[in-house]
């Protein structure tokens, strides 16, 4: 298989705290690997190198054979890389389906806000974000709210929306940061499948998530942080096992 993403031993360090110490793991095309660990491990710390939020102090990150150093921020998404947050960002005065072709943004010569120009490309690149966003707000299963406010929604709603933004820009991966946070038994059951679709669709994710149950159903490998550093790796089976990971938790 290929190596989509090559993380090689990336550290970060914020003024005296090593928030990730020679951190090293990889992504396979179309495979799911989450990053788990107690709270303060280094996990969002590693989300946010790999999405070019800052670089590592030290280390690398190869991406689709490329060194992610040469690329900014901006033009992670091109690349193949999207991500959502920990916390939401979505546009509350804005309908649902706007804020999926937000996503659109990076991808398209003029972008959301270049449309409505009148000129022709513009009209045919508006048709264009309106098909393919509602086509993602199906994928993710909440079309049928494609023309309500964005605030209203309610709060496992917008999870779906920020995953279907995300995809906008089609990702060869996507980084998801703690997406089942604050979601019910139901409708974490239900993004666990969303996420078995999005890889049988041939996104790989990368998965940042303390709902255990969901971990273990549908990553394919974990890796473990605790204290900054990697404490193990494997498949489910064996990190459940891990005696390493399992005090890790209870010294939480
Ligand atoms: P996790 O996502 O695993 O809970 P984080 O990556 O958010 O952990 O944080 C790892 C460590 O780095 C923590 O000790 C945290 O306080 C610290 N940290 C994270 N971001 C910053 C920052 N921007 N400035 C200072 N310290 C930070
Ligand atoms: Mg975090």
């Amino acid at each position: 298989m290929d190596r989509l993403l090559h993380v090689n031993t990336i550290s970060k360090s914020f003024g005296g705290v090593q928030a990730v110490n020679n951190v090293e793991f990889h992504v396979h095309a179309g495979e799911i690997v989450a990053l788990i660990g107690p709270n303060g491990a280094g996990k969002s710390t590693v989300l946010n190198m790999v999405s070019g939020v800052f670089p590592p102090s030290s280390g690398e990150i190869r991406f689709d054979n490329r060194f992610m150093s040469t690329v900014r921020g901006h033009q992670y998404a091109a690349a193949g890389i999207s991500r959502t947050f920990q916390n939401l960002q979505v546009f509350d005065d804005m309908t649902v389906l706007e804020n999926v072709m937000v996503g659109f943004h990076s991808r398209t010569r003029s972008g959301l806000f270049g449309c409505g120009l009148g000129s022709g490309r513009s009209r045919r690149e508006e048709k264009f974000m309106r098909e393919q966003s509602y086509r993602l707000l199906k994928q993710v299963g909440i079309a049928e709210l494609a023309e309500k406010t964005a605030g209203n929604l309610p709060y496992g709603k917008l999870r779906l929306l920020e995953i279907a933004r995300a995809m906008a820009v089609e990702p060869k991966l996507l980084l998801l940061d703690e997406p089942a946070a604050g979601l019910n038994h139901t409708e974490t059951a239900e993004l666990s499948l969303l996420f078995k679709r999005i890889q049988a669709a041939g996104t790989a994710i990368l998965l940042v998530e303390h709902d255990m149950d969901m971990v273990m159903n549908v990553a394919d490998r974990i890796v473990v942080l605790d204290q900054g550093e990697k404490i193990a790796e494997g498949i489910p089976e064996e990190i459940q096992q891990n005696p390493k990971v399992i005090a890790a938790y209870l010294g939480q």
